[in-house]
């Protein structure tokens, strides 16, 4: 059940509790005395009922407030950065331990041959709603498309000198084709989450189609526009990709940039040392946003397959066992 909002609250008694919540978390030795200001400096207009820094406790100027929950003094920013670092640790170390509880629980429940050697990984997750890219998102992205297509024409059929083209991004390091098949399921359990940042462009460049010309010869510029249009997907997730679809990339490998072949998210890069470290193919991840576990899955080169998760919504809960294409 979702946690209840708390925004009718009063602004000044949120800033109180967030004050008292700082404060709790600072040691002594480490909280600034109270801004005092004195009368030889020009000071900023600070109402007495003003928000109140939530490190010192002095009224905040309106700028201050614009900027956050500090007044402008440096000791106080370092203090709630502290504070906000200590915060994230805990988060971390909490989503960690509620991963790990659902390996555990699900290994149990289902009897899963998981060794202690198998990799697990925590992902983020993409839970953006599906629908119909509208025409102006397909316009935009086919203008640009058509651009970058022309351009690698030129270079590709001599007209223009080829550019400095770097190789990075092709493919993560040293990583085996099993090991690729495993990490591409592993994207399907988290659903691209990164893929958001396709939004526009899906990262085509001018040697991601100069590789596709090199690869067809024979095509011409608008052949290879119409291959690229004809794979856009018919629902994508929202304020996302054009390609990024239920079923995981409407593009095949061989058509994707560097970037989207070659990127491995923190959890996923953990996963690829682990497999590299254990020699194993098999590894157990779940998907999850800032504190929930939301989906998890047993991943292998073959494809993924979910498990119930007390978490799960109730359309998630089945198995799939369906290979990323
Ligand atoms: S690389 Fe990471 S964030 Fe991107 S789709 Fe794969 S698991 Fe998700
Ligand atoms: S082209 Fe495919 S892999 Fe790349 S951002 Fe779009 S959906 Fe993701
Ligand atoms: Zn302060």
């Amino acid at each position: 059940m979702q946690e209840p909002h708390l925004n009718c609250q009063p602004e000044f008694q949120r800033a109180e509790d967030a004050s008292a919540d700082v404060n709790h978390q600072l040691d002594a030795k480490h909280r600034p005395t109270e801004h005092r200001p004195t009368e030889h400096h020009a000071q900023p207009f600070r109402p007495f009922d003003a928000p109140r820094c939530v490190i010192c406790h002095s009224p905040l100027s309106v700028h201050e407030q614009v900027n956050g929950k500090t007044c402008s003094r440096g000791e106080c920013k370092t203090s709630y950065l502290r504070v906000e670092i200590q915060a994230e640790h805990r988060r971390q170390a909490a989503l960690r331990q509620r991963s790990l509880a659902t390996r555990d629980r699900i290994r149990r429940e289902h009897s899963l041959d998981l060794s202690r050697d198998d990799a697990f990984g925590i992902l983020p997750s993409n839970d953006r709603p599906l629908k119909q890219p509208s025409k102006r998102q397909i316009g935009e992205f086919v203008d640009r498309l058509t651009q970058v297509i022309s351009h690698a024409a030129q270079i590709h059929f001599g007209s223009v000198p080829a550019e400095d083209l770097t190789d990075e991004y092709d493919k993560p390091t040293d990583a085996t084709p099993r090991q690729l098949a495993v990490l591409g399921n592993g994207c399907a359990v988290c659903r691209g989450h990164c893929c958001s940042q396709g939004k526009g462009h899906a990262f085509i460049s001018v040697d991601t189609i100069l590789k596709y010309l090199n690869a067809n010869p024979t095509a011409r510029p608008r052949d290879v526009l119409q291959a690229y249009v004809s794979r856009i997907g018919s629902r994508t997730y929202a304020d996302s990709c054009v390609y990024h679809s239920q079923n995981g990339c409407e593009l095949p490998r061989e058509m994707r940039s560097k970037v989207c072949n070659g990127y491995l998210c923190k959890g996923l890069y953990s996963v690829l040392s682990q497999l590299q470290e254990n020699e194993s193919s098999t590894a157990f991840v779940v998907a999850t946003d800032q504190n929930h576990v939301l989906r998890a899955g047993v991943i292998d080169p073959a494809g993924h397959q979910l498990y119930d998760c007390a978490e799960l919504s109730s359309d998630d809960q089945t198995t799939s066992n369906q290979a990323e294409a």
